[in-house]
């Protein structure tokens, strides 16, 4: 039975992947703090180290994790941007994944966002319960006929392209690999800056690699549409979120929502309501009223959740019995799959 030594996790965590769980396959361990050079040490006697988005597996943590006798890295998501790879590769610790645990749950929350935005229904909740029913300042637009711009159409990319041309938008995208025979609707793959130049929406679905780190930043922002919309559930970093400030001062951002933040790993996924918000930028951007902030949740459906654990628990299984996961990442991935 593989010991699992489980990082990050909440009571909902826990639920899920006891369920999955269910025939006491693997012994799982688990630990609330997330994994870092510091957390290395709650490591007792187990072989395989679970972990999530912000937990820190670089090349200081993978040593001391070789050390403390881990063979396999089992990520509950399907981003690996958190790992040093070749760090990995080189002590030879196999790292898996959960590839695509349910795109749906973070395309459908990509459109929540951008209808939420567009329609200004989160002010509006506001309003109504304090007895405010103006429309001064509610004043929306169609997304029906609206230019989306897709940057990465993978997975979750093409789902998200489904569900707009649902809704009757012209889409655009941009890809490091465009694969336009396995769209299912009508897709203009074009280059970035003509992406950029046309797009009244942009949403980004790329995982974040050296080469798309702060891909938005201020030179992309100013090769924007006036007024344009930014959607991120992707990775944080992937935007320069400093540069965001300014845009959106200057109403060149004119919508912004965020599921993912650059520093995110400091405060996502915790209350610190009553400690307040220690990141200057994060503090300036939520008081925007267009922009919509919400903590890394894309993913949180209770089918992505089960699929999530369930993948894990396969993923940890299959390494036991035949020394790999069904889900490897390999240091070829890296390079931007
Ligand atoms: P995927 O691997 O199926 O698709 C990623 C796409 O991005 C691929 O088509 C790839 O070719 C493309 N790509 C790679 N490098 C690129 C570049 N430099 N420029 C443009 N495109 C590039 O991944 P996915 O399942 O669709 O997930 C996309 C990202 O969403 C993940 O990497 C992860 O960071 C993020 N994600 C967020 C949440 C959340 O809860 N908010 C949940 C799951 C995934």
């Amino acid at each position: 039975m593989a010991q699992v030594a489980i990082y990050s996790t909440k009571a909902y965590d826990q639920e899920f992947l006891d369920n999955a769980n269910a025939n006491n396959a693997h012994g799982l361990i688990y630990f609330e703090p997330r994994l870092s050079i510091d957390t290395v040490r709650l490591i007792t006697d187990q072989k395989t180290v679970c972990v999530f988005v912000n937990d820190e597996l670089d090349a200081e943590t993978l040593s001391a994790l070789k050390q403390a006798g881990i063979e396999l890295i089992a990520l509950r998501c399907a981003g690996f941007n958190n790992v040093d790879l070749k760090a990995a590769a080189r002590l030879g610790i196999a790292v898996a994944h959960v590839p695509s645990y349910s795109p749906h749950a973070v395309a459908e929350h990509t459109v929540a966002m951008m209808l939420t935005l567009i329609r200004k229904t989160h002010r509006a909740y506001n309003r109504v319960r304090e007895g405010n029913l103006s429309l001064e300042g509610l004043l929306g637009f169609n997304l029906h006929g609206k230019s989306i711009g897709i940057i990465g159409t993978g997975s979750i990319g093409r789902v998200g392209a489904e569900i707009l041309h649902g809704f009757g938008c012209e889409l655009l995208a941009y890809d490091r690999y465009p694969d336009p025979e396995n769209m299912p609707v009508p897709i203009r793959y074009v280059p970035l800056q003509e992406l950029f130049a046309s797009s009244d929406i942009i949403t980004l679905h790329c995982p974040l690699t050296p080469e798309t780190h702060h891909l938005i930043n201020r030179n992309a922002i100013d090769a924007m549409k006036p007024g344009v919309m930014l959607i991120n559930t992707s990775r944080g970093a992937v935007v320069d979120s400093a540069a965001l400030i300014q845009a959106l001062k200057s109403d060149k951002i004119g919508g912004l929502g965020l599921d993912v933040y650059e520093e995110e790993a400091d405060f996502f996924f915790e209350d610190i309501s009553n400690r307040g918000i220690q990141d200057d930028v994060f503090a300036r951007l939520i008081t925007f009223p267009n922009v919509l902030i919400t903590g890394h949740q894309g993913f949180f459906t209770s089918e992505a959740m089960t699929a999530i654990a369930e993948t894990t628990m396969a993923n940890i299984s299959a390494f036991e019995t035949t020394g790999k996961p069904l889900h490897a990442v390999t240091v070829k991935q890296l390079a931007g799959s």
